[in-house]
């Protein structure tokens, strides 16, 4: 009998993208095959979504999605679905009351359960609710399978400790949780023993690591022990909260050369009585004097953001200030949302709920002069020499000039010519800046060099085949390949 096949649908923040290689791991490691590429609508004998509950209409996309699948599920008996993330983490047996031919519903805290709830469903022939209230394992000892060979996402905690009044993420994803330093630089050595170069370190609080395990200043070191890991080009992170922007994590930014200069710190608003109405804890001259002294450390960071416009009460005044800090920032990128309101947070039940038509002439008016800054602080990259990482799946659709992609390391993205001799994603090519557009740099000119990676040799093997067996799908051990993590819009940390 033929391996049965599933699928992972996955929505919201970097944490479900990194949740779903796991998901993606442990249905492997039970002896599922992913789909393939393109499979038809109700092809795949399993169909995984793994949920965001941040848009005011998330639900209703869920529903949509699963009213889709019924008539599939009806041809097909003997075909699954189940739906985990913070939606399912909110709405429980909701689902399969709104949704009866679902057959596993399960949350945040137990995705490890999936291959079994999956079975019970099947062999009792009834569905399956299971929603745990706190973390049983820590997620990282699930097997998975990364979908990139060069580049990897590395949790080191999970859950938050605020409470900012717009975000579910608290209510659905419990209290933060940290992994032990230890746990965190065995996966990273051995992912770059695998051939990976760029790890991202994760957490919905990134930098408040260690507050769970009484060590205010282990984010800081945890980046120099990764500054010290052989092989291991470029380390990231996402997403840091301003309130635990500490002096020494910005030092040890500065002093790890693999750590790379780029930051992305949510502001959310640059009026500090919105701050105040959102729990930021920080007002605006903090958020600004962190950016002072990361430039003062760091003359050439990155710095990109996340700001919601028509937070309940803002005022035109409240507003201008947003506009005032973005002026001063001089952020890289910002992602801009349109406030909207999370049932279950404080913030959906404030008086004073701004209009629509105000809310989308204020972010017209900011993303109009953000556009306008990005532009700039790329155009002051123009002449530069830069190393690229290149990348898998981000060339220019519309480009018939066979121009390749991939990341500089602020994390820039760069579309350069084609060298004369071949690259694979991974390798690293140095390129020469001639042009740059709002969100993109172009090096038109002839490479300068070509620098051939263990990570390019992992995705050619990969590739070849070699490594699509699950190799990841050892109980625990990272595998090769991981999507190229970048910063996905939605979201900083609380998914804006
Ligand atoms: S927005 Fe971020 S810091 Fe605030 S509660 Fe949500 S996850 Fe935590």
């Amino acid at each position: 009998m033929s391996a049965r096949t599933y699928e992972v649908r996955t929505y919201g923040c970097q944490m479900n993208v990194h949740d779903s290689e796991r998901l993606s791991g442990l249905l492997e490691d039970a002896g599922y095959v992913r789909a393939p590429e393109g499979a038809a609508e109700g092809e795949a004998d399993v169909v995984v979504f793994n949920t965001c509950a941040v848009r005011e209409n998330a639900d209703n996309r869920l529903y949509g999605n699963l009213g889709r699948l019924a008539p599939a599920k009806a041809r097909r008996p003997g075909m699954q679905i189940a739906v985990g993330g913070c939606l399912a983490q909110k709405d429980r047996d909701t689902i399969v009351r709104r949704a009866p031919w679902v057959d596993v519903v399960f949350g945040t805290h137990n995705i490890g359960h999936l291959p079994t709830l999956l079975e019970r469903a099947r062999v009792q022939e009834e569905a399956q609710v299971e929603i745990l209230d706190s973390l049983e394992t820590f997620p990282s000892t699930l097997p998975t399978r990364r979908e990139s060979a060069y580049a990897a996402w590395v949790a080191i905690s999970v859950g938050c400790n605020n409470t900012c009044t717009f975000c579910i993420v608290p209510a659905l994803r419990g209290k933060e949780k940290d992994r032990r330093p230890g746990d965190i630089l065995a996966e990273v050595e051995a992912l770059v023993a695998e051939g990976v170069v760029e790890v991202t370190l994760l957490g919905q609080n990134v930098n408040a690591y260690g507050s769970d395990i009484g060590d205010r200043e282990a984010f800081s070191k945890l980046l120099r022990a990764c500054g010290r890991i052989e092989g291991l080009e470029r380390v990231r992170f996402t997403s840091p909260h301003p309130r635990d922007f500490t002096d020494d994590v910005i030092a040890a930014m500065a002093e790890t050369p693999n750590v790379m200069h780029q930051l992305h710190m949510p502001l959310q608003s640059g009026s500090d009585t919105v701050l105040r109405a959102m729990r930021r804890s920080y007002r605006q001259d903090r958020y600004l004097g962190i950016i002072e002294k990361v430039r003062a450390a760091m003359p050439d960071a990155a710095i990109s953001t996340d700001i919601i416009v028509g937070f309940p009460g803002e005022t035109e005044d409240d507003f201008e200030q947003t506009l005032h800090v973005v002026r001063e920032a001089r952020f890289a990128q910002a992602f801009t949302f349109q406030y909207s309101k999370r049932p279950g947070t404080p913030a959906a039940v404030m008086e004073d709920q701004i209009p629509k038509e105000v809310v989308q002439a204020r972010y017209e008016r900011l993303v109009a002069l953000q556009e306008e800054i990005s532009w700039e602080e790329n155009k002051k990259q123009l002449g530069r020499t830069l190393e690229v990482l290149v990348a898998e799946g981000e060339g220019r659709k519309d480009d018939r000039t066979e121009r390749l992609s991939g990341r500089a390391p602020d994390n820039r993205l760069v579309h350069f010519a084609r060298p004369g001799e071949p690259v694979r994603p991974g390798d690293m090519v140095t390129v020469d800046v001639t042009y740059a557009a709002p969100h993109h740099l172009l090096a038109e000119g002839p490479a300068r060099g070509v620098r051939r990676t263990r990570a390019g040799d992992a995705w050619e093997r990969r590739n070849a085949g070699e490594g699509q067996k699950p190799a990841g799908v050892m109980l625990g051990l990272p595998t090769v390949g991981v999507p190229a993590p970048s910063p996905v819009p939605a979201g900083g940390c609380g998914c804006d």
